[in-house]
């Protein structure tokens, strides 16, 4: 019994050796799994910190490029928008030049006899003549033989106004239009032999001083008046064209109570559109205005 226990005591001796070796062993693997683990955890952290921190430092170095690109955007966006601008400037120059130099040009196809004023004080040269004359149409003329000429320039002009009188059934007619210097000059004398010097003086100029020799200046009747003149401006036809006839250019050279001659109702003279309608607005007279103010209306006048 006693030998029993003894080798009892020296297997289980034995036995607790061999379970406390394991133990340890056993302990020993996952102490230093434990540590392994640890150690694994530190470093794949450490790389982690690491790679986080680079990562950072690329999207901070991307940003800051960004930033970069965006402020030159906006650099080139004003810098085109500065081009546009100066392109703008010079587009609008370029318009003004060619606005001048289409008002030179014009003035210097545009005679500017046309547009000034003669009377008893201003002289047109006995030599001047229109540069082109056009037949006027016999169906417009008092006299259909009488051949009448006018200034080229304004036929239009003079076409589109007969046209107008004639749709509002009215009947005016062109008595006297371009009258060269010789011709004036026999008109005046025939005049001053039926009418005595003094008479004709106050209603036909002298060779010279008449717009008839311009071209531009006509004398209009109607058959119920004739070639006398007398109390035109009691006519239909006198009404319309003073309600009318600055529309198409045309203006009364010398209206009542005007400081040149008597009131002639029949004389009318080319002065184009816009100078006729400013006269017609604001209730003057040709010979009222400057010489300086009507030059002004020059260049536009004739287009
Ligand atoms: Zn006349």
């Amino acid at each position: 019994m006693r030998m029993k226990m003894t080798i009892l005591k020296i297997v289980n001796w034995k036995n607790v050796l061999k379970t406390l070796g394991v133990l340890i062993v056993l302990a020993g693997i996952v102490g230093f799994g434990e540590y392994r683990n640890r150690q694994l955890s530190t470093q794949i952290e450490g790389q982690l910190t690491a790679n986080t921190s680079e990562i950072q430092m690329k999207i901070d170095a991307l940003n800051s490029t960004l930033a970069e690109i965006q402020s030159q955007s906006s650099n080139l966006g004003n810098t085109v928008q500065s081009i546009q601008s100066n392109n703008n400037v010079y587009s609008a120059q370029a318009g003004q030049i060619s606005a001048a130099a289409t008002t030179l040009y014009k003035l210097s196809k545009t005679d500017p006899q046309l547009l000034q004023k003669y009377s008893k004080v201003y002289f047109l040269n006995e030599n001047y003549k229109p540069a082109n004359l056009t037949n006027l149409d016999p169906n417009y003329l008092f006299n259909k033989n009488s051949a009448l000429q006018i200034n080229t320039q304004i036929s239009s002009f003079l076409t589109r106004l007969l046209v107008a009188e004639k749709s509002a059934e009215l009947n005016l007619k062109v008595i006297s239009a371009y009258r060269s210097f010789g011709t004036q000059a026999l008109l005046k004398s025939s005049y001053k032999v039926t009418y005595g010097a003094g008479t004709a003086n106050s209603f036909s100029a002298d060779q010279g001083y008449s717009e008839h020799q311009l071209g531009t200046a006509l004398d209009f009747t109607t058959p119920s008046v004739g070639d006398t003149f007398n109390s035109f401006d009691k006519t239909p036809e006198y009404t319309w064209l003073q309600n009318n006839a600055y529309k198409y250019g045309f203006v009364l050279s010398y209206p009542a109570d005007n400081k040149y001659y008597e009131f002639e109702p029949w004389h009318w003279r080319f002065v184009g559109v816009d100078l006729a309608t400013r006269l017609h607005n604001e209730g003057k007279y040709f010979y009222e205005l400057d010489q300086s103010t009507i030059n002004d209306y020059l260049a536009v006048t004739f287009d």
